[in-house]
This record gives structure tokens, C-alpha cells and sequence, in this order.
């Protein structure tokens, strides 16, 4: 498959619905072309401020407007994110991606606190991802200078469907900051979620949303939506297997070079299933058993899993070179700063808050 090739929605689309054996076996080779199919690459999500964020994502408990059961935290002490690194990388870990439930990266104490926590991680020789919401480019650069490798913002869905999904920042402010981190010398991780409601039109809109960066991103994390008590989203089925499969198949058809990671939603999977997955191109998963919020299987459990399937984990920090065509037909337009707050009305976000408010009164 040339890595290089300009796709259009159509053809995404007919590789999404190829039967499916046939669609993994095209996935698997592809894969073996540009990765070993023998290693995974297990990450540690540390969840480095929890709780309490204005957004209203409708997928996520850590917004403050719904009533969920998690534990708020303020921003983690450095030493402790670094103690909790070091023991994930004694148990396999060679990527640690820290995540802050804040609308957007402000100047200031935390980010400071935030910078001496990436210094300290990038001395351990592991790769270091952050995911801190909305980020000018000068807030990136100075990320990057202290030994960042990666900046993770999901653009989750298709530029239609976000409009169901969020409406405290449109899918352009999202666009802005990945086009803010790629200025800097962030490599790019950005993916999205499934299971939400959306159409296979959205799953590949989503892929077209991610072409039309200027380059393709490194990191592309398929989560499968785990439906929390209180968020708009409670009562979305689990997203078949077979749907995740396919996405990660078509993500690695069409994102060659790049990392694929099977993220959020593993608890949710068999381990048959999960190992379709990595046989369709996945090529990295979130170890511990949480991640930000959701429960996520033990470090055993994985191990054993790799064990079965005659997988290991990888070692060292990898050196992405590839690029995909930029798509110059539809140029980015990028601003610093000054993000949206478009705040339409989203039914199940409106009802979930009224929710959410009229429990919390009741627990006064
Ligand atoms: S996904 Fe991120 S920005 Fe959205 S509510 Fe959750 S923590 Fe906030």
C-alpha cells in the first residue's frame, strides 16, 4: 500500500466494509511492512488532574456539569508522577502520556508544575506524551523544549457528528491546536472514539478529519466509548468488537507508518478480541487498571495475554520518519489562541446537567 497516497471518503469507506477476513488480512500486511507485528508498546496513562473540567464533552465523567462517581484531584505533585512512571516501567511500560481534565493549557503555576513533570520523565528514557487540552504554539514549543516527545489531542468523531458530541469548542479549535502542535517539534497524537451513536460515515469521517492535517499524525488512539453512569452518553450500547476491528483495520489501511493504539474500552473486549485487533495493526495499548477514569485491565492480565500470543513488549523509544501527503486541496487555516465556545444546545448534554445538578442538591 503506497503510505503516501491521497485517499478520498469512498474508497476509506469500501475498505471499512470489506468482508471482514479479508479486511484483516489486508490490515496484517500492511502492518508487517512497516512494524514488527511481534512488538506492542505499552503506555501508562497517568491522569494528572481529575475532575472538574468546564467541557461538556458528552462522553466524559471528569466533566464537572454531570454527576458521576469519580474521585476529583487536584494537579499531582511531581514527585509522585514520577514515582508512579518508574513503576510502570518496571512492569513494561515504555510510554507514559499524563492527562489533565482542563479546557485548555493556561501560563501559569500548573503549567510550570507541568513542564518540571515532563523534564523528569524525559530523563528516564521513556517516550512522554501530554494531553492537556487547547494549546497555542508557544505553549507547545515550550513543552517540546523540556523533552516532550508527543501532544495528544482527539479530534473523537467527524466534523458533523462533534456538533452531537461537544459544544463548549468546535472541531476547528481542535484542528488549531493540532496544527499548533505540529509548528513546534511535537510529533502528533490524535485519534477518536467509537460507540458514541455515530455512523460508519462519522468512523471514516473521523480518518478524513485526521487527512486533512498537514501531516498525518504519528499516535492515532481508536477508543470504543465505555458508557458512564451520568454522561450523556450512559446508555450507549458497547460497541460490537467486530466495529472495533474494523476500525483499527482500516485506521492501519490507511495510516500505515503510524502508531495505532487500542485505547480506551479494552475491559469491554475479549482477549480473542483483543488479539484481532493487534493482528488488524494495533500496535500499542494503555497498561494499569485505570485509565484517566475507566477501569482498564491489570498489568498481569496483559502480560499473560502477550504471553498466549507470543507478543512482547517494546523497548525503546521509536523513531517515527514517515509522512503522509499533505492534502493541499483543503489548507488549515491556524490562529493562536482565541478559542470558540460555539454553546448550541445538545439535548442529552442539557438533560445529563439538569441531572447532575438536581443530585448534587440532593446530596447537600
Ligand atoms: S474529555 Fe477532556 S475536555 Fe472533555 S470534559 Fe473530559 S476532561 Fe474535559
Amino acid at each position: 500500500m503506497d503510505s503516501d497516497k491521497t485517499w478520498t471518503k469512498e474508497e476509506i469507506l469500501n475498505i471499512y466494509n470489506k468482508p471482514l477476513m479479508e479486511l484483516i488480512y489486508d490490515a496484517a500486511e500492511v502492518h508487517r511492512l512497516h512494524h514488527d507485528p511481534l512488538k506492542i508498546q505499552v503506555s501508562k496513562l497517568i491522569s494528572i488532574k481529575t475532575g472538574g473540567c468546564p467541557e461538556d464533552c458528552g462522553y466524559c465523567p471528569q466533566a464537572a456539569r454531570y454527576h458521576t462517581n469519580i474521585e476529583k484531584n487536584n494537579l499531582m505533585p511531581v514527585e509522585e508522577v514520577l514515582a508512579k512512571a518508574e513503576a510502570a516501567k518496571a512492569t513494561g511500560s515504555s510510554r507514559v502520556c499524563m492527562g489533565a481534565a482542563w479546557r485548555n493549557v493556561q501560563d501559569g503555576e500548573d503549567f510550570d508544575q507541568v513542564i518540571e513533570m515532563v523534564k523528569g520523565l524525559s530523563s528516564m528514557n521513556m517516550e512522554v506524551c501530554c494531553t492537556l487540552g487547547m494549546v497555542t504554539e508557544n505553549q507547545a514549543t515550550r513543552l517540546a523544549e523540556a523533552g516532550l516527545h508527543y501532544y495528544n489531542h482527539n479530534i473523537d468523531t467527524s466534523e458533523e457528528y462533534y456538533k452531537e458530541v461537544i459544544s463548549t469548542r468546535g472541531f476547528n479549535d481542535r484542528i488549531k491546536t493540532l496544527e499548533n502542535v505540529r509548528k513546534s517539534s511535537l510529533k502528533v497524537c490524535s485519534g477518536g472514539i467509537i460507540g458514541m451513536g455515530e455512523t460508519v460515515d462519522d468512523r471514516i469521517g473521523m480518518l478524513m478529519g485526521l487527512l486533512k492535517l498537514s501531516e498525518a499524525p504519528e499516535s492515532i488512539p481508536i477508543n470504543a466509548l465505555v458508557p458512564v453512569e451520568g454522561t450523556p452518553l450512559e446508555e450507549q450500547e458497547i460497541v460490537p468488537i467486530w466495529d472495533v476491528v474494523r476500525m483499527i483495520a482500516t485506521t492501519r489501511i490507511v495510516f500505515p507508518k503510524s502508531t495505532v493504539r487500542l485505547s480506551a474500552g479494552r475491559m469491554q473486549m475479549s482477549k480473542e478480541g483483543q488479539a484481532l485487533c493487534f493482528m488488524a495493526g494495533a500496535s500499542s495499548i494503555f497498561a494499569g487498571d485505570k485509565l484517566l477514569t475507566t477501569p482498564n485491565p491489570g498489568d498481569n492480565e496483559d502480560m499473560e495475554l502477550f504471553s498466549i500470543l507470543g507478543l512482547t513488549p517494546t523497548e525503546k523509544i521509536k523513531d517515527y520518519t514517515g509522512k503522509v501527503k499533505i492534502r493541499k486541496d483543503q489548507p488549515v487555516v491556524v490562529e493562536d489562541g482565541n478559542w470558540s465556545r460555539p454553546n448550541h444546545i445538545i439535548e442529552r448534554n442539557v438533560k445529563a446537567t439538569e441531572k447532575g445538578k438536581t443530585k448534587r442538591k440532593a446530596l447537600k
